[in-house]
């Protein structure tokens, strides 16, 4: 996902995109002595068309979390044509509701293109690198 959409999460999302750092000073001091987790290392690692999706997604969690703990985003990315979105810890009361919107967002992602969000003529790319894609992105 481009810069420009990754600020947009953790300025709107900050709590739940802690360990994304997109500038020299969001990088903490102990950060060379130990394994970064996936988003610490690469950001958000899937393309632009899911960003809506993904915003959707954080602003239920933050409303879901209004009185609890927010859990923090350890790796966003594609696999076999799906976004896949693991967090880390959250509090009991909250982890049913935010493991179904999760799922619900998972599953949604098979009907967006991954590269520019439409729903149109959405499929499952499966020509050497499995990706969801519409018709128009499939042919570029
Ligand atoms: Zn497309």
């Amino acid at each position: 996902m481009n810069v420009e959409l990754q600020k947009k999460l953790k300025n709107d999302y900050p709590e739940i995109f802690k360990y994304l750092y997109l500038e020299e000073d969001d990088i903490p001091n102990d950060f060379d002595d130990r394994m970064g987790l996936p988003i610490e290392l690469f950001g958000i690692e899937c393309d632009n068309g899911w960003f809506t999706l993904i915003d959707t997604l954080c602003n239920t969690i933050k409303n879901i979390c209004q009185k609890s703990d927010t859990p923090k985003v350890h790796q966003i990315k594609e696999k076999y044509g799906g976004m896949r979105f693991y967090i880390g810890s959250m509090s009991k009361d909250t982890y049913k509701q935010i493991h179904g919107a999760i799922m619900l967002a998972e599953n949604m992602s098979y009907k967006i293109c991954e590269k520019c969000g439409t729903t149109n003529n959405v499929k499952l790319d499966e020509s050497g690198w499995i990706r969801t894609l519409c018709e128009d992105c499939r042919n570029e």
